[in-house]
């Protein structure tokens, strides 16, 4: 007998299992809106021309392939907490903000969820919002921490449910964590409006809750890298301590690079200190320390300002060609086509996916019938439409819902 004979065969992941499907589909009309990664106006993965410039750069410096420190390359994590809580932070300026490299915005996750199972002294319990990233459940489960929800999707206005979310965060017991998307909301594309963030910032504050944002996505919800911000430095301009993960996949294009950073705000230096060794010592037996190439990358970005104006330029023309897709795709729906239902969400929703509001038998028979893939939730990338495929995508969602 084998000894793994005892190993059941596990679900596939339900979005890399989309991307199968449509690899497996032949017909030329096919299209993939399953995988939240950008697509160019031609369906192409983009890689970025500040990305190219930075690699050019670091090619000609002809670099040494030595370790980096356990918390990685100290430029990039300087630099990445600046573009995240601003030049003008208050923690950053008093050199308060302990921050560590990551394998993306995953890793950043993980880490967190380590940190707060092993050194968050009120509470073993993390509040998700429903829906969430499906890995989100997984990851602090496996972190060993404990997964509850708080209401934020309303199926019926296709928007935030606000007092849902209210009653829910008011009602968790005192000090416990809570998850926040700080822009982009995945998989719903419903964001708190900036009134909103500061009604959660004070109902988080009055429970004493400790809020862990994961921007996976700043700068690619609004064109804007500091309006995307928003949140996290609201939230640290009250006084809030926070956790924050940071991803470079979809900003600068770097998704396999696995480029992140995890971050805590600290009460001063000397507390700082503590929590850095504390993270390394997280960080060490896990992988001892973080990759070289994709942090170079970013790091020779974020430190050179001609790079820097180039990527933000190239942010927003990624933000902007998403917008146009909703802003189209509810005109179709919405004026030529007058397909049943309402659907200015497509328009409002924010970042890389919509949440359509199509059921799963809908989804299904997108599939079946015309060759599109999507999470079954009816959930698509946006920025799986262009030009070319959008008119035939909304005639099929036209067809489905009728
Ligand atoms: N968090 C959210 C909400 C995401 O949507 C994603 C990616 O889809 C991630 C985190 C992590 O992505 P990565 O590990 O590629 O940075």
């Amino acid at each position: 007998l084998s000894t793994w004979s005892a190993v059941p065969a596990g679900p596939p992941d339900p979005i890399l299992g989309i991307t199968e499907a449509f690899k497996a589909d032949k017909d030329p009309r096919r299209i993939n809106l399953g995988v939240g990664a950008y697509r160019d106006e031609d369906g192409k993965p983009y890689v970025l021309n500040a990305v190219k410039k930075a690699e050019e750069r670091i090619s000609a410096a002809k670099l040494d392939k030595e370790y980096l420190p356990i918390t990685g390359l100290p430029g990039f994590t300087s630099n990445a907490a600046k573009l995240a809580y601003g030049a003008d932070s208050v923690p950053r300026n008093q050199n308060a903000i302990a921050v560590t490299q990551s394998i993306s915005g995953t890793g950043a996750l993980r880490i967190g969820g380590a940190f707060l199972a092993r050194h968050y002294p009120h509470s073993k319990t993390i509040y998700v919002p429903s829906p969430t990233w499906g890995n989100h459940i997984p990851l602090f489960k496996d972190s060993g921490l404990e997964v509850k929800y708080y209401r934020y999707f309303d199926k019926k206005t296709v928007g935030l449910d606000f007092e849902g979310l209210k009653e829910d965060l008011q009602n968790a017991p005192e000090g416990s964590i809570v998850l926040l998307h700080a822009c982009a909301h995945n998989p719903t594309g419903v964001d708190p409006t900036q009134s909103q963030w500061k009604d959660i910032s004070d109902f988080v504050a009055e429970k004493k809750l400790f809020p862990f944002f994961d921007m996976a996505y700043q700068g690619f919800a609004s064109g804007s890298t500091d309006r995307d911000a928003f949140a996290v430095r609201y939230f640290v301009s009250q006084g809030h301590q926070i956790a924050l993960s940071q991803s470079f996949a979809k900003n600068m294009g770097l998704y396999g690079e696995r480029v992140g950073a995890f971050s805590l705000t600290t009460a001063n230096e000397e507390e700082r200190k503590r929590v850095d060794s504390q993270l390394k010592i997280i960080v060490r037996p896990m992988y001892s320390n973080p990759p070289l190439h994709g942090a170079h990358i970013a790091n020779t970005i974020l430190s050179d300002p001609e790079l820097y104006q180039e990527w933000e330029g190239e942010v927003k023309g990624m933000a902007d060609r998403i917008i146009n897709m909703r802003e189209r795709l509810y005109q179709l729906l919405s004026n030529d086509f007058r397909t049943p239902g309402e659907w200015s969400h497509v328009k409002s929703q924010i970042g890389m996916f919509s949440f359509t509001g199509l059921n799963k038998e809908q989804c299904k028979v997108l599939a079946e019938k015309a060759h599109i893939y999507m999470t079954m939730d009816g959930r698509i990338s946006m920025a799986g439409l262009n030009g070319r495929n959008i008119e035939y995508f909304a005639k099929s969602v036209d067809a489905a819902v009728r």
